[in-house]
């Protein structure tokens, strides 16, 4: 069997190699570049392509490929909206995601940037930098085990997240459209109007839909306890990026973690050194003390990675030997 990966990023290039050592039996073929119509021969002879597309991909590939052979695709991401899954369902091809890589990855990241504000870091680190060593208190801080935790969105990273912060002593309460026995474990359900008026610190673990585009705004925000917490590792338009910077201006919000932002889509994974970003909001976001930016790179961990390549090229594998696998997205 052959499999041809595309996409490969340099932090993936021990992991292709450590599982063509573990499948000595398939023939792994890895490329760094994009599947284009330009070189869509170097899937000849293959059964099925893993790729890790940022981008629309041309829909003109989807034809080639299934001339070639290919009847399943590999996307070594849990997001899937840059396949055209109407062309594939026409084609009869299946897409297979990583649905799963590291909720805990996500949740640590969350809990390290809440603590970061929790603990008031922000500010002792200001302070250290003007030679100020004292402590006093504006910088007098809450431990997490006096505090409610938020979590909106009670999935998969939404529980991992509970679970992390119930292990720090918290008190959870949580907000879903449909309410999960395994969370109920975690944490007690609650109203989203209550969950804004309770918790010490929230955050948020839901896709990105019409319904929730902006659910944090100015309404929102207002009634939400004073010196919330917000962490966002979610997707940008959950948020109004300018009423949460009013909300943290007037001292309604104490700080925000933002690792995703409304219009991150050129900047993620790009290195703009010496350049102009042209986004005088995103400017500011990361000019103020009291907002963590970081990239979407909340999940970046090496156990992640290592799922997101092993699950990808396995579990196509799987489809390909058994017709079954449960994470197609087209079913
Ligand atoms: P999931 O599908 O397991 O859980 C999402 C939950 O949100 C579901 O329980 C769903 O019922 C609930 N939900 C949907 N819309 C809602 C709404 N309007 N109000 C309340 N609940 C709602 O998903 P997941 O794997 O836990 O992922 C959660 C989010 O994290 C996604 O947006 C995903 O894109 C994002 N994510 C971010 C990173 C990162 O690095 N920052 C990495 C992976 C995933």
């Amino acid at each position: 069997m052959k499999v041809v990966v595309f996409d490969k990023r340099e932090d993936e290039e021990k992991l292709f190699k450590i599982w063509q050592e573990k499948n000595p039996d398939i023939n792994l073929d890895v490329y760094s570049q994009a599947l284009t119509m330009d070189n869509i021969d170097l899937v000849k002879g293959a059964d099925t392509v893993c790729l890790s597309s940022v981008g629309k991909l041309d829909d003109r590939l989807y034809k080639a490929l299934k001339d070639l052979g290919i009847n399943v695709i590999s996307q070594r991401s849990a997001g899937f909206d840059m396949y055209n899954l109407d062309i594939m369902n026409e084609l009869g091809m299946k897409l297979i995601n990583v649905p799963s890589y590291s909720p805990n990855a996500i949740g640590e990241f969350v809990v390290a940037s809440a603590l970061f504000f929790s603990r008031n870091l922000n500010h002792i680190y200001e302070n250290v930098k003007n030679h100020d060593f004292r402590w006093q208190v504006p910088i007098l801080s809450k431990e997490i085990r006096t505090l409610t935790v938020g979590i909106v969105g009670t999935g998969r990273i939404g529980r991992a997240t509970a679970k992390l912060f119930k292990g720090l002593g918290a008190k959870i309460i949580g907000y879903d459209l449909f309410k999960s026995k395994e969370a109920e474990e975690i944490l007690e359900y609650v109203s989203l109007d209550q969950l804004y008026a309770q918790s010490d610190i929230i955050t948020f673990h839901v896709p990105a839909t019409d319904d929730n585009y902006h659910m944090v705004n100015e309404k929102s925000i207002a009634t939400m306890k004073d010196g919330v917490i917000l962490v966002n590792a979610a997707r940008g338009t959950i948020l109004d990026t300018k009423a949460v910077l009013k909300g943290l201006d007037s001292g309604k919000i104490k700080g925000a973690a933002l690792d995703v932002y409304e219009n991150e889509v050129n900047l993620v994974n790009t290195n703009k050194t010496g350049e102009n970003i042209n986004d005088d909001l995103l400017e500011e976001i990361i000019a103020r003390n009291d907002i963590v930016y970081t990239p979407h790179i909340a999940f970046y961990t090496e156990t992640a990675l290592d799922n997101l390549v092993s699950f990808a090229i396995d579990e196509s594998i799987k489809y390909l030997k058994t017709g079954k696998s449960d994470s197609i997205v087209n079913k």
